[in-house]
């Protein structure tokens, strides 16, 4: 396994790849790595000739007054993972590389990020679609892994994809949980144990919307909220940023009766933690 931080050795070994033809997987992450990035990595290994990983915690995509600072960073215990993982190039580029002083340039997606967590985290998407567009570039990626726990970047990541004309086929893996239930998140650290109790609810709450849709056959989107907020609400420390049922796609809300594309999607704050899951409506 190889480490490059320098952005024109990644994007010359990148093109060289792509002239010999190779297949490039790509995950992009912000380190502090748990086995829900690591099961990008298998996602793409198979279809890739050389697997790169990316580590960088991206400053744009954090507000003033988030959790930039304290954002957990453990970029030795990272590169132990990726290379058990067989990772073959793990990118760490610099902050001051990424984002010249008098660079200008942005790309924002302007409708499936409006809503859910643009609306909570105004330039957040921003961001996220300015870095992951540099990713590209400098790493070139055939297949691109992004994890289902972020399904609003799934689905901005795509359009940005489509609307820019990359060339890269996203592949989406699975949301990967604790035991527990609570999706695997680099913040989890931040919980103490009274707070993660709480953390808990989210996924008893998704858990309990999906049976009801698939038992009692509920399909009324107020009727599925109002379940899922009775969960929720039992957390002391708990409060709902959002709790939406959306077109999974278009991450349009949906009201009425759910339909074949619904998702689930909750952002909740336990205490100053902000979490996000999500949950598949669909019986299929
Ligand atoms: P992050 O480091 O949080 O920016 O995440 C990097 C990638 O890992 C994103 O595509 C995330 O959606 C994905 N990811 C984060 N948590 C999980 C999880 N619990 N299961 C699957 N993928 C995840």
């Amino acid at each position: 396994m190889e480490v490059i931080s320098c952005l024109s050795e990644m994007q010359k070994s990148s093109l060289q790849w792509e002239r010999e033809g190779k297949k490039i997987g790509f995950v992009p992450t912000m380190g502090s790595l748990h086995l829900g990035h690591l099961s990008l990595v298998d996602l793409v290994r198979d279809q890739s000739d050389l697997v790169i990983v990316s580590i960088f915690v991206n400053p744009t995509q954090f507000a003033e007054g988030e959790d930039l600072e304290k954002y957990p960073r453990d970029l030795e215990r990272d590169l132990l993972l990726c290379k058990e993982q067989k990772v073959d190039y793990v990118f760490t580029p610099r902050t001051e590389d990424i984002y010249k002083v008098n660079a200008s340039t942005y790309i924002a997606e302007k409708s499936v990020s409006e809503k859910l967590c643009g609306q909570s985290r105004p330039l957040h998407f921003k961001g996220v679609t300015t870095i992951c567009a540099k990713l590209f570039n400098l790493c070139r990626p055939t297949f691109v892994a992004l994890g289902q726990k972020d399904a609003q970047q799934v689905s901005v990541l795509k359009r940005m994809i489509e609307d820019l004309h990359f060339p890269i086929e996203v592949i989406v893996g699975r949301i990967v949980r604790e035991t527990d239930g609570l999706a695997m998140s680099s913040r989890n650290v931040y919980l103490n144990d009274t707070q993660r109790e709480d953390a808990r609810l989210i996924f008893q709450a998704l858990i309990k919307v999906k049976k009801l849709v698939v038992e009692e056959k509920t399909i009324n989107v107020d009727r599925l909220k109002e379940e899922l907020m009775k969960v929720l609400q039992q957390g002391n420390s708990v409060r709902v940023d959002y709790a939406e049922v959306v077109n999974r796609n278009t991450m349009r809300i949906e009201e009425g009766n759910i339909s074949k594309e619904s998702l689930l999607v909750v952002a909740v704050w336990v205490d100053s933690v902000r979490l996000i899951d999500n949950m598949d409506l669909s019986n299929e």
